[in-house]
Formats: C-alpha cells, structure tokens, sequence
C-alpha cells in the first residue's frame, strides 16, 4: 500500500521587501508540520515561495532603476537564505515570475474558468489603492477619503477588466466549509468565513489592463490584459505540482494544508475555492490561520522601532549556540500561538531563550550525558518515534509546549531522585535509575527532531556515542 500523500504549503511572499519574524513564524510552522507527518509515515510534499508581479513591485523596481526581474531575484534569495538559516526543508521553491514551470499553470487555469462560464468582460470604475495593491470601495477609506492604511486618496480607475464570477459559487463554498470537507482551524476563523459568505460573495476584478500594469502574466487570448493576483498567485499551489503541464499530480492536491495568516482568509477560504471548483477541481483539505505577531502590544514598525528582524536574532543566537536556527524555531513557536495573535520582544525572547534552551535542553543534555559517562551507563539508540495529539490536531505551538514541559519535568525527576547519592549504595538500581534519564532524553531529542532537527541530531549522537557536546548546545547570552 502506498502511503498517504500530503501537500503542505505556506503562502507565497510577497516580493517586495525581506522577510520578517512573521514568515519566519509561518515557514517554521509549516516545516515541523511536514517532518511531523513525514515521521509518522505520510509522503510530505513541502512547498514555498514568491508572489513576484503586480503594480507595486513594478513600480518600485522602476522608482530605483532596478529592472524587475532583478529586483525580485534579489527579494527571493533574502527568503531562500532565511529558509536554510531556519533548516526549512521545503521541496520546492515556487516564483510566479518563473515562466517555464508557473506561466503555462496559470495559463491553463484561466482557460479552464473561461470555458466553464465563470469570466466575463466589464467596464469597470472604481478607486485603487497603489500602496495596498487593492481596489477599494467608499467605505474603505477614512473621512478625507483617503486608504487609511496609506493615507493617500486611490486614484480613480475606469477600465476593462474579466471578472470571476465568485457569487456563482458561493453555495458550493459555503457547504464544503460548513461541512468540514474544506476545514479551517481555529473554529473561530471558520465562524468569521461563514458570515462573510453570508453577507454574500461579489464578484472579483480578476485582470488589469496591461496599459497600466505589464509585469503579469498575460491573459489567454486577449494581450491588452494581465492577470490580476488571483489567477497570477492563487495558482501557485498547483502549478508547483505540475498543474498545466503532463504531470499534475491530483492525488497530492486532494490532500492539501494550507498555512496562511489571518489577513489572507478571504483569498484563501472564498476566492481561491471558487476557482477551484469552477475548474473542476478538488479543494484543499484544510487551512491553519494564524494571527499576526505584535511587539509590546503594538503592530512592530520602524517608526515605532519595535521591529524584531528575524536575521538579527539568527546573528545574536550564533553567538552563543552552533544552533541559531534551531533556537529561533523553538522560540518562536513556543511563544507565538498557533491559532491566535502572538506577542514577542527581545527581553521575552532572551528569557525564552535562557529558560527553555540554556537552562533547559542544553543543561539536560550536559546533566544526563555527564552521569552517564561517569557511571559508565550506556544505550542504544532506536529509530526515532514521537506520538503527540497537539500535532495530530495541526497545533505547533500545543507540541512545543508539550516538549518544554517534558525537558523541566525529567530535570526535576533527576533532582529529587538523586541518583548519585543512590548509585553510592545500590549501584545496580543507582544505574538503572541514569539509564532511564538517557531513555528519557532519547524521547526528548525524538520530539525535537521535529522543531530543532540540528539540536536533535547532536543530543542522539552524544547518546549514541556517549560522549559530551564538544561545548555548551546553548550558552548563556551576556
Ligand atoms: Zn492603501
């Protein structure tokens, strides 16, 4: 029997400035769910990426006098560079602007929905947003009329655009999300769709002229026009398994995680499934929303200068561990709610680090393997195995509590039962007593090798080979 296959994605960035500690909470959710789900036995097929077209990027390119491409090329590597600090094992790496493995997906899409009847052609006038890359409606803006995000009137914007005809299938979307058949987590995101479609579902400008915007992918059949984000982005998911060209792979694509922050709900639980099933095709299984990362409360920006920068803390780890990437993964997703809104700070983020990694994994590790090469105590190590219910129910941050909770009670086992004291007395039961910490550590390093894979391979080593880590996994920061 083959085992299940199972597709994970995160969203696709958008390229046009470097990450920030949100990807990387989103890139490390995503990852130890595939090596979660790889260990207990399903076929993972792990994909990220770059939204790399539309307005503002054009814009901004030509502001700097970057060509575009370029300009992307450069964002895109700031994202694979952070990809490998933090040991994101995706497997493969989608850009829209990829022409020879996206254009032809994308392409293939429009087709589709064009032929089912769900594109049409319109005259249409409304107010755009630059800076949100977003039309807006009247009652989006503040009482100067401006987008109250940017504080700049939209520009008013007459022109043709094909329209998707998302209230044709609002019925069918509505149902597979009732129903559970398309699930979102948290329950209260599903409420928050529900409603939405309630209120009804409008049709969505799905192309741009490409007199005003020419980086896009052009429309089948009709060059004075681009693909809007939509059909361009959206598409993503299964061009990167071979949508469009021979080797689509349907049986992965009927078993799809989406993992998406709380702003991108509506794309991804309204507009994207409509297309799907106007193209016939299945729906993703799920969708993990998560919140947004705040700093003392506040939204982080410059100007408040609350920005936490996820290179900073990788460049401030490296100093005192081998393993930044692993203690930034640890961090995040122990302090960051799966399901909610989440808050950090460098002093949260210090203490975190000083009580679950130096005080806490790496002081274990150097306690247990000390005792062990001491008492002359040895054990074998068996394949990894982890069973734990927060990650059958897509909850990172419920497991990574789980594993911080075990490393301090197995640290105070060992400082009540005071082995060293016993192994004086009865040397046999003081021995069996070391061996069942390394048993116990072995259990712990099986759960980190899905959230500090690197951190986990050392500690097994040392146990393996009984032997201490060369120095400190995690030393004190100063
Ligand atoms: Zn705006």
């Amino acid at each position: 029997m083959s085992s299940k296959k199972h597709l994970i994605t995160t969203a696709i960035a958008y390229g046009n400035a470097a990450p920030h500690i949100g990807h990387a909470f989103e890139f490390v959710t995503a990852d130890i769910h595939s090596r979660y789900r790889k260990l207990i036995g399903e076929e993972v097929h792990f994909i990220t990426g770059m939204d790399e077209h539309g307005q503002k990027i054009e814009q901004k390119a030509k502001e700097q006098g970057t060509p575009i491409q370029e300009f992307v090329d450069a964002y895109a590597k700031n994202f694979i560079d952070l990809d490998k600090e933090l040991s994101i094992d995706y497997n493969f790496f989608v850009r829209t602007s990829d022409k020879k493995a996206h254009y032809k997906g994308a392409q293939t899409l429009w087709e589709k929905l064009d032929k089912a009847g769900a594109l049409e052609l319109k005259k249409y006038i409304s107010l755009y947003c630059v800076g949100c890359e977003e039309f807006k409606k009247n009652s989006d803006l503040n009482e100067k009329e401006e987008c109250p995000l940017h504080l700049v009137k939209p520009e008013i914007v007459v022109e043709e655009n094909y329209f998707f005809k998302l209230s044709k299938y609002s019925d069918q979307i509505k149902k597979a999300i009732e129903n559970d058949d398309l699930k979102i987590y948290p329950e209260s995101r599903k409420n928050e769709i529900m409603a939405l479609i309630e209120r009804g579902l409008e049709d969505v400008s799905f192309s741009r002229p490409k007199s005003k915007v020419s980086w896009g992918i052009p429309v089948p059949g009709d060059d004075t026009q681009v693909m809007y984000v939509w059909c361009d982005a959206l598409s993503n998911y299964i061009t990167a398994i071979g949508y469009g060209h021979e080797n689509f792979d349907k049986e992965l694509w009927a078993n799809t995680t989406h993992i998406i922050g709380k702003d991108i709900l509506r794309f991804h639980a309204a507009i994207w499934p409509g297309m799907l099933i106007a193209a016939g095709l299945e729906l993703p299984k799920r969708i993990l929303v998560h919140g947004f990362i705040t700093s003392g409360g506040q939204k982080m920006s410059k100007t408040i200068g609350n920005t936490i920068d996820p290179q900073e803390l990788l460049k401030m780890f490296s100093e005192v561990t081998d393993y930044p990437g692993d203690a930034l993964r640890f961090i995040l997703v122990h302090e960051v709610p799966s399901f909610e809104d989440g808050d950090l700070t460098m002093g949260s983020i210090k203490t975190a680090y000083t009580a679950y990694l130096a005080n806490g994994i790496g002081n274990l590790t150097s306690r247990i393997i000390k005792m062990a090469i001491s008492n002359n105590v040895k054990r074998d190590i068996s394949k990894i195995s982890i069973d734990n219910t927060p990650l059958n129910n897509f909850d990172a941050n419920g497991f990574v509590k789980f594993v911080a909770k075990s490393i301090r009670d197995v640290d105070e086992k060992i400082s009540k039962e005071e082995a060293y004291k016993l192994i004086k007395t009865n040397e046999e039961q003081g021995k069996s007593m070391i061996f069942s910490y390394l048993d116990m550590l072995n259990g712990i390093a099986d759960h980190l090798a899905v959230c500090m894979p690197q951190t986990s391979a050392k500690i097994l080593e040392c146990i393996r080979e009984n032997k201490m880590p060369e120095k400190p996994l995690f030393a004190r920061l100063s």
